[in-house]
């Protein structure tokens, strides 16, 4: 079992881990901050040792870092780890500004998110909404971007199933995809939103910057598709996020 130390210290750029395994280009350690892609969030990237880690994903126990070449580390071997934290830090943001967003579909307008892709540059999310109506949703944004601008904490923290299964704003979840776990790891956007989530949040809500509506799709009876991108004060975009 590989220890989550993104789930410990999110903020954290580096790391000293011990190497488990390696085969071929794919190294296990003991413990790690990358983030593995799964549930449509994309991962990590950085570095072990001098080695590009290109992809992180996992199996049920492990977290599995894919390096550019193949590896020149050996099991029990320590190794320094760095995540790329522009790119982590912009995942966090536009993953926390999807919970945000899901959360007003769902109390405005009872819609369900049935797919998400939360990525660097732009991040896609889908919803079941009866109406296509544009202003409805742009007023969504916007209600988004003002809770934003107001701040709230968002924190994480596990409850047993059986109780996070008896508060009223988690029947959504229990509904979408029951969880198998007996404990579940709860993200809260204080006074907003509560999810059953293994994702990676900013700790407070204006980190987030703006929110931006990049574009709708009409995908058929109820489906519809947003795009939206993060704009604000202090965000810059270098030219390798694609
Ligand atoms: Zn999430």
């Amino acid at each position: 079992m590989t220890r989550k130390l993104y789930w410990e210290e999110p903020y954290s750029k580096e790391f000293a881990a011990k190497v488990v395994s390696v085969e071929r280009q794919v190294v296990v350690l003991d413990k790690t901050l990358f983030y593995p892609r799964g549930g449509g969030v994309a991962c990590d990237t950085g570095t072990l040792n001098t080695s590009r880690v290109q992809e992180t994903t996992k199996t049920d126990d492990k977290i599995l870092h894919a390096l550019e070449s193949p590896a020149s580390l050996k099991a029990g071997e320590k190794v320094t780890g760095k995540v790329d934290w522009e790119r982590r830090h912009r995942l966090m943001k536009m993953h926390t500004a999807g919970h945000l967003l899901s959360s007003l579909f769902y109390s405005r307008a009872n819609c369900r998110i049935t797919g998400n892709q939360i990525d660097v540059d732009r991040s896609r999310m889908d919803f079941n909404l009866e109406s296509f109506d544009r202003t409805q949703i742009e007023g969504y944004v916007a209600e988004a971007n003002e809770l934003i601008r107001k701040d709230a904490p968002v924190k994480t923290y596990f409850l047993g199933r059986e109780e996070a299964l008896r508060l009223p704003d988690m029947v959504k979840l229990a509904q979408a995809s029951p969880p198998a776990e007996a404990q579940l790891r709860i993200v809260e956007i204080e006074g907003v939103d509560r999810q059953a989530d293994g994702g990676l949040h900013v700790s407070h809500l204006k980190e987030i910057g703006q929110i931006q509506l990049l574009k709708l799709e009409n995908k058929g009876k109820t489906n519809r598709r947003l795009y939206y991108d993060l704009v604000g004060i202090g965000i810059t975009r270098s030219p390798d996020l694609t």
